[in-house]
């Protein structure tokens, strides 16, 4: 631990980080608030993780607190003297990369070793990391959980439950062979700016997957079905090979709506489309 490390706001008046729109760069200062975000992957002493976004590093310093070894990505070039110097306060611990998260190459990073991710992100980049993550061919995944700031609507999608207009095909991607939570809310006054919207980071670790089920037939089947939310599954999969045979095997009547199935309906259901490929 380096005791020695200057407050936040002083590295970002010192380096010239104002925060970004365009980025999306909304910081947080609170020690104890991040250390409380470092802890939800459990221990990380002698772990390794990937941080995507650190900015000018306050959620990297907890990390680096809680011992882990870290591999961070950050796009904003500014930021990047500042993480350095975090770098050599903890020699050996962090390694910081100038990049797009969305171009960089994980597994390669991290020299085949499983790893948490942890990320505090502009939320239109972190939807899209996220999808990633959980669309991975093979299963259990490299990461062993993920630990991702969101605002509170879209932390709300990801754990949704049926019967609610927050389930879609979030929740399914989330929750079909992985258990997600929200570990946490946090109010929008504890960014630097503020957000307009309140925030939550969500906890996902990888759950057994369901055999024979490829992501790539769970992807087309929740697209199909929510595509059109509010029609019945009769209109909605119609388009969709096997899926309205695959319905019938399973015995749900075509005229319910997406939102009225629960995951392991749609598990049920994507099996049964395998099966009668
Ligand atoms: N982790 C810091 C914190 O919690 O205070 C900063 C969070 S800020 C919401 C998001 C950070 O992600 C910014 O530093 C921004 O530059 C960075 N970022 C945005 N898009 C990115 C991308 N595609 N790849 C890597 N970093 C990105």
């Amino acid at each position: 631990m380096s005791a020695s490390l200057p407050p936040l706001r002083e590295v970002i008046a010192r380096h010239g980080l104002s925060a970004s729109k365009a980025l999306g760069q909304n910081f947080l200062f609170d020690e104890q608030l991040l250390d409380r975000i470092a802890a939800i992957p459990g221990t990380l002493k002698g772990e390794t993780v990937f941080e995507v976004g650190p900015g000018p590093g306050g959620l990297t310093r907890a990390l680096l607190r809680a011992g882990a070894d870290v591999i961070a990505v950050e796009r904003d070039h500014r930021c990047i003297p500042a993480l350095a110097e975090l770098a050599d306060a903890y020699p050996g611990q962090l390694r910081v990369i100038e990049g797009d998260a969305m171009e960089v190459d994980i597994a390669d990073l991290t020299g085949g070793k499983p790893y948490h991710i942890v990320a505090n992100l502009p939320y239109n980049v972190g939807t899209a990391l996220l999808t990633d993550w959980l669309s991975a061919e093979v299963w259990p995944p490299a990461w062993r959980s993920l630990t991702l700031m969101f605002q509170l609507e879209v932390a709300e999608r990801i754990v949704a439950k049926p019967d609610s207009s927050a389930f879609g095909r979030l929740a399914i991607l989330a929750q079909w062979r992985s258990e997600a939570k929200i570990a946490m809310k946090v109010h929008r006054s504890a960014f630097t700016p503020p957000p307009k919207v309140m925030s939550a980071v969500v906890h996902i670790t990888p759950a057994s997957a369901p055999e024979g089920i490829r992501p790539k037939t769970m992807a087309a089947l929740t697209a199909a079905a929510f595509g059109q939310r509010r029609k019945m599954l009769r209109q909605s999969l119609k388009g969709l090979p096997g899926a309205l045979d695959a319905l019938a095997k399973v015995g749900i009547d075509e005229t319910r709506r997406a939102e009225t199935l629960s995951v392991a309906d749609f598990i049920a259901v994507a099996g049964e489309m395998e099966r009668g490929r």
